[in-house]
């Protein structure tokens, strides 16, 4: 590509919004990608340990659905089809009961809503707010449900929200938030007293392994008692699986482990499993009090996404390998985890996750900073969360191989002996002539 009188990036510098945000952490320009790696217009190779934020744990372009995609193009496959009926969605409804629902004893309707996760979560408390008439939605500390009116209500960080967001938001501690407070003690006990000053509320939104929020996991007991005491007291129980679900955490839904049935389901962010917006909300069959048309929207559904998505599942979720390979990895990284705890001990607080959902906890939120820039330099893609960004977000892609696994861990450690062993004395982990690369692979065909 040729663009004269700019330098690679200028162009983004010039014309695009402040909003941007991943881009700066990574300052080259991508070009194609394919399974667990990304490459930059000079054809130069990473390996992505981020996975676009869990939506693309089959890695990028998995050839299965990009055939399927490919076909449905070139067979002019209606796209826009508003919510008419199409043979995308019919084919799409039946194998995501036949193929997650069924065998799980999941009962619930699909309604699409508009192709974000921002908006699948609106979605999901209008509805509550409308089944119970009631207005209070209890999120929790740390937690994450977009940047939208309600949905940034619900989120917890105060760098997000602004003033205004919906304001009928009662904020619980998550699970582990306060060592000795039970929260969900604590919400028995509000609930019980009339003079506690929390209205009975008409839902509990949160998701089960908070990912913005730091990789915060909450015990499958807690999520037991926090949906018996929402049960009793008719409050709506709203998973958010938008990033710990499909797959993220090694079962499609995280709630899986707990064994709970949430009374509502948030997907989006992998759903498609080719990164194509798509979002989706399930709820009980008695909770479809919709009327047509009430809760609306142009691109509900995305046909495109429900041939990706149809894919995905006849592909990964037909039987356990997928399963299987993610435990085989997740067995790997706590190897690893086992080493880094032990050489890093000084500075690392916590390693917490499960499936390929897992952070490192740093006491100092700039040497995290620090690891994942030291891992971008040896081309590794990695990002950071948590209040203070002081964690390690390790999302590889579920489908990735362990030779490429060891390799982008390779570079996290690698990173880690020369930001936490070796003092900074000059620029040279910025200089990128001076970089020793240990992903080298070849360019995609
Ligand atoms: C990403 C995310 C959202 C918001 O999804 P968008 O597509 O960015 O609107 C909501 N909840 C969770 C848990 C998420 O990770």
């Amino acid at each position: 590509m040729e663009i004269s009188g700019m330098d690679e990036l200028g162009i983004f510098a010039e014309v695009e919004s402040q909003a941007r945000s991943y881009c700066r952490s990574f300052p080259v320009v991508f070009d194609q990608a394919q399974g667990s790696y990304l490459y930059d217009l000079k054809g130069q190779a990473y390996i992505d340990f981020l996975s676009c934020a869990g939506s693309v744990n089959y890695g990028h372009n998995p050839k299965p659905v990009k055939a399927a995609v490919i076909d449905y193009l070139q067979r002019d496959g209606i796209q826009a089809a508003l919510d008419m009926h199409s043979r995308a969605k019919q084919e799409f409804l039946f194998n995501l009961r036949k193929i997650i629902l069924e065998p799980r004893a999941l009962s619930y309707k699909m309604q699409f809503t508009s192709p974000t996760g921002t908006s699948v979560v609106e979605s999901a408390i209008k509805l509550a707010r409308k089944v119970t008439g009631r207005q209070h939605i209890v999120a929790f500390t740390n937690g994450f449900h977009g940047m939208s009116n309600t949905s940034l209500g619900l989120t917890g960080n105060r760098d997000n929200r602004q003033p205004g967001v919906d304001p009928y938001v009662f904020r619980m501690p998550y699970d582990g938030y306060l060592t000795g407070l039970d929260s969900v003690e604590y919400f028995e006990r509000l609930l019980n007293d009339n003079s506690s000053g929390m209205d009975l509320p008409a839902a509990v939104i949160l998701e089960t392994i908070q990912g913005e929020g730091g990789i915060n996991v909450a015990s499958a007991d807690w999520l037991v008692r926090l949906r018996k005491l929402t049960a009793e007291h008719d409050i709506l129980l709203i998973i958010d699986d938008i990033q710990a679900g499909c797959g993220r955490t090694g079962t499609f839904f995280s709630f899986e482990p707990s064994g709970i049935t949430p009374d509502m389901v948030c997907l989006s962010k992998s759903l498609s499993g080719y990164g194509l917006p798509f979002a989706l909300l399930l709820h009980r069959p008695e909770l479809d009090q919709w009327s047509p048309g009430e809760d609306n929207g142009t691109f509900r559904g995305n046909t495109l996404a429900f041939v990706a998505a149809t894919k995905t599942l006849q592909e990964f979720w037909s039987d356990d390998r997928l399963v299987k390979h993610i435990h085989a990895n997740e067995t790997l990284l706590k190897t690893w985890f086992a080493k880094v705890t032990e050489r890093f001990a000084v500075h690392i607080k916590q390693v917490r996750g499960r499936g390929l959902f897992y952070g490192i906890e740093f006491y100092d939120a700039s040497l995290t900073a620090a690891v994942t820039r030291a891992c971008f330099t040896r081309r590794l893609i990695i990002e950071r969360c948590g209040p203070q960004d002081q964690v390690l977000k390790l999302m590889p892609a579920l489908t990735i191989d362990a030779d490429t696994l060891q390799s982008g861990l390779a570079s996290i450690f690698e990173a880690m002996q020369q930001v936490l062993e070796c003092p900074p004395s000059s620029e040279s982990d910025t200089d990128t002539d001076t970089l020793r690369f240990t992903n080298e692979v070849s360019h995609v065909d």
